[in-house]
């Protein structure tokens, strides 16, 4: 319980300060912070979770640095659904085929605490609902 409350708590604090400068994510697209890269193009990057909730946890990040899911417009669907697509192809390199899941947070709520939207894909094991 003590692990949950702590990403909460990290959410809630993130949440204060939405937009106001670049996040971690903006450096590992620039390559100032290193990460585990699984793929990248022209629109989006794909790197290891640093701190897996799963066997396999990977984000698809756009790398426009829009902050959160509730920011986007109807200019962003074809950004949104190759992220999507991308994160299923992934998900296939990386051997899911019994499945995975993806998740958005979005905001305090949501428990979102990195400002920058991003995808995970969890898999490698059986998960359940409802997410806490
Ligand atoms: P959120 O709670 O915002 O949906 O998820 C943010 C995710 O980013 C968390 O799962 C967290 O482990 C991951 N994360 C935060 N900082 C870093 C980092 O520096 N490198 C990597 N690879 N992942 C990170």
């Amino acid at each position: 319980a003590g692990g949950q409350d702590g990403e909460v708590g990290k959410a809630q604090r993130a949440a204060a300060e939405v937009g106001t400068e670049p996040t971690i994510f903006s450096r590992i697209i620039d390559r100032s912070v290193p990460a585990t890269i699984l793929y990248e193009d022209d629109e989006c990057l794909v790197f290891r979770d640093v701190a897996p909730q799963a066997p396999v946890h990977f984000l698809v990040i756009p790398k426009r640095p829009i902050p959160r899911l509730s920011r986007v417009g109807p200019q962003d669907a074809q950004l949104l659904g190759h992220l999507m697509v991308v994160a299923a192809r992934t998900a296939q390199a990386e051997g899911l085929s019994d499945g995975y899941r993806l998740v958005i947070n979005d905001g305090k709520h949501g428990a979102q605490s990195v400002y920058h939207l991003h995808l995970h894909v969890l898999g490698g094991r059986q998960m359940s609902w409802p997410p806490g």
